[in-house]
């Protein structure tokens, strides 16, 4: 130990406070930036190229943060989670995202569904599925067209457990997606056994997948899966021609990824879905 100078204990000490306060101070600001409604979604298309159409959107939550600018979810969700303000901003998520989509029902576009991303706090809560049913209804909407996205890793976190959630919110008749497909090591029994409609393959399978054998391997497997299982699959993160043309072949028919779009402001999102067949 050091008689004048300050302790590595100090310094550690310091360094903590500091990270205390930061996170305090977000978990501050995320309350009330909940309060005041800081929040926006942005919509990525998901699309069929063969039919040339949208087939839905994916609501994904940005942070309009009013000294810092727009805040992507990484730098937020995590902690909204731990201090579970992910619940009340899940809700604001679930409405928001029906709310949209009943616009665009509205305005012709009656076949689109919407995707919305459940964290696990949302997902192990108990009144998720008396929320869904009061939101369908609020909006009027075809439960169908809302699906909601589970990730793999939380599918298989206790997958007794989960399938108890899962088969609740499959009765209200919503379609569930496993997301992150490929990286959350799900056995084979538990995918025949969830209730799930939809595959999402991780973005990290699709970047390499013309030039990692393991990659295609992966994708190509999944996708026989799927077709045998009777799911539909959507392919992630698609940039290049390439990787379309890739996943195309190997029977893949909903695609999302910065090729076709990235995720957009919704009237920007709105023009797209008008102009997309066009
Ligand atoms: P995710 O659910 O896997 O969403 C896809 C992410 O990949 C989005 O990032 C999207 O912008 C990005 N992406 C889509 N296509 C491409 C592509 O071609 N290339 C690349 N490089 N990226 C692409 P984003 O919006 O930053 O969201 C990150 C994650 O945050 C999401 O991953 C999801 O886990 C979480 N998240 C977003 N919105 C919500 C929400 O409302 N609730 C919850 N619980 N989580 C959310
Ligand atoms: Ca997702
Ligand atoms: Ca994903
Ligand atoms: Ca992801």
């Amino acid at each position: 130990a050091k008689a004048n100078g300050r302790s590595d204990f100090q310094f550690f000490i310091e360094a903590m406070r500091d990270e205390v306060a930061e996170r305090v101070t977000i978990e501050h600001e995320l309350k009330i930036a909940l309060e005041k409604e800081q929040f926006v979604l942005h919509y990525q298309p998901q699309i069929e190229p063969g039919a040339r159409r949208v087939v839905g959107l994916e609501a994904l939550v940005r942070w309009q943060h009013p000294t810092r600018g727009l805040v992507f979810p990484g730098d937020f969700i995590a902690l909204a989670e731990e201090t579970r303000l992910i619940v009340p901003l899940g809700k604001w998520v679930l409405e928001e995202a029906c709310r949209q989509l009943k616009y665009w029902h509205q305005a012709g576009y009656a076949d689109l569904h919407m995707s919305v991303n459940l964290s696990p706090a949302q997902f192990h809560d108990q009144s998720l599925p008396a929320l869904v049913r009061q939101v369908l209804a609020k909006f009027d909407l075809p439960a169908g067209q809302l699906h909601l996205e589970i990730t793999e890793s939380m599918a298989m976190s206790d997958p007794e457990e989960n399938i108890i959630m899962m088969q609740a919110l499959a009765d209200i008749g919503v379609k569930l997606a496993l997301d992150d497909f490929g990286t959350g090591y799900s056995s084979l029994a538990y995918l025949k056994l969830f209730p799930i409609d939809i595959i999402k393959i991780d973005r990290s399978f699709v970047k390499d997948i013309e030039t990692d054998e393991n990659d295609a391997a992966i994708c190509e497997m999944t996708m026989l899966l799927a077709q045998k299982l009777g799911k539909q699959v959507v392919a992630e993160g698609v940039e290049t021609e390439a990787q379309l043309e890739f996943v195309s072949r190997i029977g893949c028919q909903w695609i999302q990824g910065y090729l076709f779009s990235k995720p957009l402001a919704a009237a920007v999102a709105g023009n797209f879905i008008q102009g997309f067949a066009g």
